[in-house]
């Protein structure tokens, strides 16, 4: 019913050389029949390459953030319209580096939402909960206000063309991935509440899991029913380690 998604998240990692490497290795290892969809999301610069390269074939390329106005005086910012110009199909919003680092509120974040909606790009909206609010049981409501800071803005309506990952901070880039249950767990709670709105909407929302998902991990995680695929950082550098994710769906 859903298609499991796999999408790579380069943060800010990346070369001329390293981006052709990576997407010719992907490329070919992306002939061989699959159960899922692969994106990738590299860092702006690249972006001309990835559309070069990934144009015709069956991998997406995305960016890692935008900023929701049109144009204007936004000093080291990108615009939706500028993606769409290098054919970008998604973009994720909320991403917990972009929250803790830059500073980006539930607020802004759904501004991010709103504006890719709106201009045709497939938001990736990120939440997930710090190892602090987990430990002080706070896992649910946190998720719960990120979620409802967007869906305040579009209603439920807004998520029949859009992903969720949810990625618990503390999961994230440290090798401590969440166990299959943590993580279903959290994913049947934001489906439910989508399911609470809208029956067909929440059926068909994929929802990722991102946190140290690798090769060896990524069945386990992808076999739950509420997971619908892997926002993956680190393990989506690499040509071999990306395609063991993609090849782990059954
Ligand atoms: C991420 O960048 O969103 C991420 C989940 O990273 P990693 O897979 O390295 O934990």
């Amino acid at each position: 019913m859903r298609k499991i998604l796999v999408a790579g998240n380069w943060k800010m990692h990346g070369s001329h050389a390293m981006v052709s490497e990576l997407l010719e290795g992907l490329l070919a290892g992306s002939e061989s029949p699959s159960n899922a969809d692969m994106a990738v999301f590299p860092p702006f610069p690249y972006l001309a390459q990835a559309s070069s390269m990934l144009e015709g074939s069956s991998i997406s390329w995305g960016a890692q953030n935008l900023n929701p106005a049109p144009k204007g005086a936004h000093t080291g910012e990108v615009s939706a319209a500028m993606l769409l110009e290098f054919g970008c199909s998604h973009v994720l919003v909320g991403h917990s580096e972009r929250r803790s680092i830059y500073g980006e509120t539930d607020e802004d974040v759904a501004d991010r939402f709103v504006t890719a909606l709106e201009s045709g790009l497939v938001p990736v909206l990120c939440v997930g909960e710090t190892l602090e609010q987990r430990e002080g049981g706070e896992t649910e409501s946190v998720v719960q206000r990120q979620l409802d800071a967007v869906l305040n803005r579009v209603g439920v309506g807004g998520f029949e063309r859009a992903v969720v990952a949810y990625e618990p901070v503390w999961a994230i880039g440290t090798g401590q991935t969440a166990t299959p249950e943590q993580a279903q767990e959290i994913h049947a709670f934001i489906r439910d509440k989508f399911a609470s709105q809208d029956d067909i909407i929440a059926g068909q929302l994929r929802i990722l899991y991102g946190g140290s998902v690798n090769g060896s991990n990524a069945a386990d995680l992808f076999a739950r029913e509420d997971i619908d695929g892997g926002l993956v950082g680190g393990a989506s550098l690499k040509v071999d380690d990306f395609l063991a994710i993609r090849n782990a769906v059954g």
